[in-house]
């Protein structure tokens, strides 16, 4: 499906602890349609197949929506808590007092996605989460880590997305001005 190699924290990114959901987040390139999941899946010591990849695919859109929440953007609908509480229950967690640690006790594909989700919550409970936000630009939507010290960055890179989407704006506007 792709023969390009997987960018996933192009251009900004997350921290450590939150860097998987980035790079889960970040296996298609909406725009172009190449799609790295299986290959992410790889590097977690997961051999999926391909239902694994399709189920994983629906948990990492519903991700996705969280993220772009994160950026005050609107959500079509409720975000898709049914699909992240199914992918919860089938990587059936139990908790590690002793670390302490949220520990997906699932093997294989819903283990991975699995860790996605404790990582995801443990960033909700400490205050880290809504620095990862999905890119304003609708067509990108790519995963990126706001540094900002107002958590005010929109875009995954000003000049990826920020200028372009300005730009065709204000091309948007003189051609209204135009007419
Ligand atoms: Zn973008």
């Amino acid at each position: 499906m792709t023969s390009k190699a997987p960018r996933y924290d192009v251009p900004n990114a997350a921290p450590e602890s939150l860097r998987i959901v980035q790079t889960f987040v970040n296996t298609v390139n909406l725009e172009r349609g190449d799609d790295w999941l299986a290959d992410w899946f790889e590097q977690q010591g997961v051999t999926a197949s391909r239902r694994e990849l399709e189920r994983a695919r629906v948990v990492r859109e519903a991700v996705r929506e969280l993220l772009y929440a994160n950026n005050r953007q609107p959500v079509a609908g409720e975000p898709s808590w049914a699909v992240l509480a199914a992918a919860a229950d089938a990587a059936s967690f139990s908790i590690d007092l002793a670390r302490p640690e949220l520990v997906a006790r699932a093997g294989g594909s819903d283990g991975a996605v699995g860790r996605v989700l404790a990582v995801s919550f443990l960033a909700m409970l400490d205050g880290s989460w809504p620095r990862l936000k999905c890119c304003r630009n609708h067509h990108c939507r790519w995963a990126f880590y706001d540094n900002s010290k107002n958590r005010s960055a929109s875009w995954c890179s000003m000049q990826l997305c920020g200028n372009r989407t300005k730009t065709r704006a204000y091309r948007a506007r003189r051609a209204t001005a135009a007419t």
